[in-house]
């Protein structure tokens, strides 16, 4: 990595202290639930997701999906594939699904489509970061870590390009980052 991005839109401190706190909210509102998975969103969760699951007081189950949306650009297709398969069967569980970003809402939207379809007993969605400027379509998100603006962001699981998920805070990428391949 050439060079550390100017000034963190959020730093690991502000982080940290916002994922204790979801994760004591989320092991309050699910403390008589015994069959809670979490499923990581991949791979932009990755990280957000192994905080997370630390900071949930609770016994629970983890799971992982592979889902591509955006194909290496900065801007949204619209169009999602789901990459892997879950390794669980989710029917009659509660299931908390763990997102990087809520964009457009087109990936929640669909995967709460496709999820539902299998019967959970409940479906909720916990996002890292949403852009609600940029909401396509209504959905609904249960557990926000920061709302931003409508900025290009990486770090701490998100990338460019597959690139930058390793800064350990997050970052605007500007026109010039992407201009120049960095
Ligand atoms: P949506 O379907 O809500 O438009 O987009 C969801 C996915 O788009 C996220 O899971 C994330 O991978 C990607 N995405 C949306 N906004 C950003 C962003 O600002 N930075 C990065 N790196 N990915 C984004």
């Amino acid at each position: 990595m050439k060079r550390i991005f100017g000034k963190p839109l959020v730093t690991q401190e502000h982080m940290r202290t916002r994922i204790k706190e979801l994760g004591r909210q989320i092991s309050e509102d699910y403390v008589d639930r015994p069959n809670l998975l979490l499923i990581g969103i991949m791979k932009g969760a990755f990280l957000f997701y192994a905080d997370l699951v630390r900071a949930i007081r609770l016994p629970l189950q983890v799971d992982f999906l592979v889902v591509s949306s955006y194909e290496g650009r900065s801007t949204t297709s619209g169009k999602i594939k789901m990459i892997t398969e879950l390794t669980e069967d989710i029917k009659g569980r509660d299931i908390l699904l763990v997102e990087d970003i809520v964009d457009s809402g087109l990936t929640v939207q669909y995967l709460r489509k496709i999820l539902g379809k299998k019967k959970p007993r409940s479906l909720a969605v916990c996002a890292l970061l949403s852009k609600p400027e940029r909401r396509k379509v209504e959905v609904a998100v249960e557990y926000i870590g920061f709302e931003i603006p409508n900025k290009f962001v990486v770090g701490y699981g998100l990338d460019y390009q597959q690139k930058y998920r390793n800064l350990p805070y997050l970052a605007v990428l500007d026109d010039a980052d992407m201009e120049s391949g960095q």
